[in-house]
């Protein structure tokens, strides 16, 4: 097979005129032609090329054999005055009805004057040779409009990618002013909306170049203007952050430091500086507890109130220091003699209380015994001079529905019958006082 010389661009154009010249010239010289020219008559008008044009020329090739073959009658002359004048107003219809581009009005409006007003022969071939210029200026205009439109809209739909990123972006560093970005979102919303107006209204590609370019150009500088706003307004809420951070930092070690010295205090609050045994505070929070539980349980609890006897003639012969020695001896023996579920406080002066949860009043008299018999025995002295050291006590055990007072008079009315009784001496409250060193 021989390959085919690849197309001349100007044989076509020419090739192309001719068809236009054919169309115009054969209008109205055959019926059985009408419908193929009013064919290729529309497909010029949607800038058709050559290629797509071949269908109907070989329709009215096979047509103008058909023709040909007819009777010599058939095909008479009309006359070339009335088929000219017949030509021309199809040329003035033919220009009414098309939908030509701005740029080409002024030259189709003196054209068709041009049509109207034709006189001889000479004219007539000039208005149809101009015709046909136009007409293919039209076509290479919409060819060449059809390229622009496809590359502007691939630029068009880069730089909507760009806006779009560029949106994304300012979503991402924007967390905080959210009306700020509701305000872009609408910017935004209503240049596109503009864009979309303008592509409508816009009758040629290179106006809506100019006005989609100059919205796409306003609404990117609103974003960079934006996106500076954002990132100044984000550096100055870390700053805050930061700033506040420092703060609650230093907030929260005041607040520890706080918490430590108001445990230290509490405790202080709670503790007997001279024997370092709780205080009466603590005896009371301690003794309202043990009491709630005797209420619940029923388990028996006993209250021991201890006072050391002839305090007073300590402090008198060997003085205050040797007194609260003794204090603090005394303190200390109580403390280490029960049970670490036993609580022992200095409820005042030389006075010291001692509850004792699970203890019946006789088991607390027992164990209350053996340390009264310790401290009478400690060998206690100051100064190498030995002091007799003697303690007595007063029990009462919890019953029916006593109350923490009730057991304390109780406890210290048995206190008192056990001095009464000579000191050295532990009591537990009966009905009828019985006193185990009678
Ligand atoms: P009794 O056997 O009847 O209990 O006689 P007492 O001398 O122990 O009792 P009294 O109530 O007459 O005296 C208690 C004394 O305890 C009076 C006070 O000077 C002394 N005293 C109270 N608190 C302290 C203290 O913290 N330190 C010292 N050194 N003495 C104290
Ligand atoms: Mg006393
Ligand atoms: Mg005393």
């Amino acid at each position: 097979m021989s390959s085919l010389p690849p197309p001349n661009p100007d044989h076509e154009k020419l090739l192309y005129k001719l068809v236009i010249q054919f169309l115009i010239f054969s209008q109205g010289s055959h019926k059985l032609l009408e419908p193929h020219l009013l064919q290729i008559g529309k497909r010029l008008k949607s800038g058709a090329g050559l290629n797509e044009l071949t269908p109907e020329l070989q329709a009215i090739s096979k047509t103008l054999l058909h023709i040909s073959k007819q009777p010599e009658d058939n095909k008479k002359d009309k006359g070339a005055d009335r088929q000219n004048g017949y030509l021309l107003q199809r040329l003035d219809e033919l220009l009414a009805n098309s939908d030509v581009p701005l740029r080409f009005q002024q030259q189709k409006a003196m054209l068709r004057q041009r049509v109207k007003t034709n006189a001889d022969d000479q004219t007539f071939n000039k208005v149809i040779d101009s015709a046909v210029a136009l007409l293919v200026d039209i076509k290479d205009y919409a060819v060449s409009e059809q390229k622009d439109v496809g590359g502007f809209l691939n630029q068009l739909s880069t730089q909507l990618g760009e806006l779009e990123q560029q949106v994304e972006m300012v979503g991402q560093t924007n967390r905080i002013s959210f009306d700020h970005r509701q305000n872009l979102d609408s910017e935004i919303n209503q240049h596109l909306g503009d864009i979309k107006d303008d592509a409508h209204q816009a009758e040629e590609l290179t106006t809506l170049k100019t006005i989609t370019g100059d919205h796409l150009d306003r609404l990117m500088m609103q974003l960079m203007e934006h996106k500076q706003l954002e990132g100044e307004r984000q550096l100055q809420a870390q700053q805050q952050i930061a700033l506040m951070t420092e703060k609650l930092q230093a907030l929260e070690t005041e607040t520890e430091a706080l918490r430590t010295k108001l445990k230290i205090e509490h405790d202080r609050a709670l503790c007997d500086t001279l024997t370092g045994l709780p205080n009466r505070l603590a005896y009371k929070d301690r003794m309202e507890m043990e009491a709630n539980r005797w209420k619940r349980y029923r388990a028996p609890l006993s209250l021991v109130v201890w006072d050391i006897d002839y305090f007073k003639r300590i402090n008198d012969n060997y003085g205050h220091k040797a007194g609260d020695k003794t204090l603090n001896l005394v303190g200390q023996l109580l403390l280490n003699n029960c049970r670490t579920t036993d609580f022992v406080a200095r409820y005042g002066g030389e006075e010291f209380v001692m509850l004792m949860p699970n203890t019946q009043g006789h088991q607390a008299l027992e164990m209350a015994e053996k340390v009264r018999t310790l401290i009478e025995h400690c060998g206690f002295n100051y100064n190498g001079d030995k002091i007799d050291l003697t303690i007595s006590c007063g029990i009462s055990e919890f019953t029916s529905d006593d109350i923490a007072d009730d057991v304390f008079v109780r406890a210290d009315q048995a206190l008192y019958q056990a001095k009464q009784a000579g000191r050295n001496r532990c009591a537990v409250y009966q009905n009828e006082m019985t006193l185990p060193n009678d």
